[in-house]
């Protein structure tokens, strides 16, 4: 399928895991997309190859560098927010550095990439954040930084989607579950505990979430803007 030839598309967090699903479901697609990375040189490379791609190297935590990098690569028509992680641990104990460096990545990059890529997104432009089931459900103690900043995420597609809908642009969340990366791995030690919340019992797959990020970034979901899309086994339910 070639649904998204001719498309201008930056994947911001692309070289492992769920983004690198991405990058590999645009180039399956039907475009190359440029798509940054940060600590994984090698691996951003190696996928750049395979799919055609062009991997930058921009920090997410760095405000200016993210605006930078957006607008160096637009006018885009669609922009995906991919890179995060959480911090696990006692709140008590937590560098409060590390915490806000979390939020500069998981909260602060998705709302000023959103913002600079609107300047310049034409009609039908796509914008679609990846935050997490957490967003809506935490059971678990030691990750309310995570948290708090998945949930951050729904009111800034809520508040974007006013924003920027008047111009044909629609902002969605996709809010995985537990999913089989380099962060959560399917033989990882809590992996009993998630799925026993789960009506799924087993990890989602990085292509599964990709598929929904490209159905929401597609043709198809030009009504779907402001909303969250939660694909996690029903570990939220
Ligand atoms: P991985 O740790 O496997 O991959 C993270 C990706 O984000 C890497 O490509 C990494 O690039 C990039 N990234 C991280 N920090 C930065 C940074 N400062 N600047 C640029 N890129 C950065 O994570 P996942 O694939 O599991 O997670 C991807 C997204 O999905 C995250 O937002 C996460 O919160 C969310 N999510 C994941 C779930 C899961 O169970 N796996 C569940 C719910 C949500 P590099 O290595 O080059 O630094």
């Amino acid at each position: 399928m070639a649904v998204f030839e001719g498309k201008s598309v930056l994947v911001l967090g692309g070289s492992r895991g769920i983004g690198a699903a991405i990058v590999r479901r645009f180039a399956d697609d039907g475009t190359k997309v440029t798509f940054t990375y940060f600590g994984s040189q090698e691996a951003a490379e190696a996928l750049a190859d395979e799919t055609g791609s062009t991997a930058v190297r921009t920090d997410s935590a760095d405000r200016d560098a993210v605006i930078a990098r957006v607008r160096d690569s637009g006018p885009l028509d669609i922009l995906i927010v991919n890179s995060g992680f959480a911090i696990f641990g006692d709140a008590l104990e937590q560098d409060p550095d590390e915490i806000d460096r979390l939020f500069r990545v998981n909260v602060h990059a998705p709302y000023h990439a959103s913002v600079e890529a609107a300047r310049t997104m034409p009609e039908g432009g796509r914008i679609v954040v990846i935050g997490s089931v957490n967003g809506d459900r935490m059971p678990l103690p030691g990750m309310a930084s995570y948290a708090l900043s998945k949930s951050a995420l729904q009111g800034m597609a809520r508040g974007l989607a006013r924003d920027f809908g008047p111009r044909g642009i629609t902002i969605n969340i996709v809010q995985p579950g537990p999913i089989d990366t380099d962060a959560n791995p399917a033989d990882g030690p809590m992996n009993d505990l998630m799925h026993s919340f789960m009506a799924i019992k087993r990890h989602g797959r990085p292509e599964e979430v990709a598929g929904m990020a490209a159905w929401l970034a597609g043709p198809e979901a030009s009504f779907v803007t402001g909303a969250m899309h939660t694909i996690d086994g029903a570990f939220g339910a």
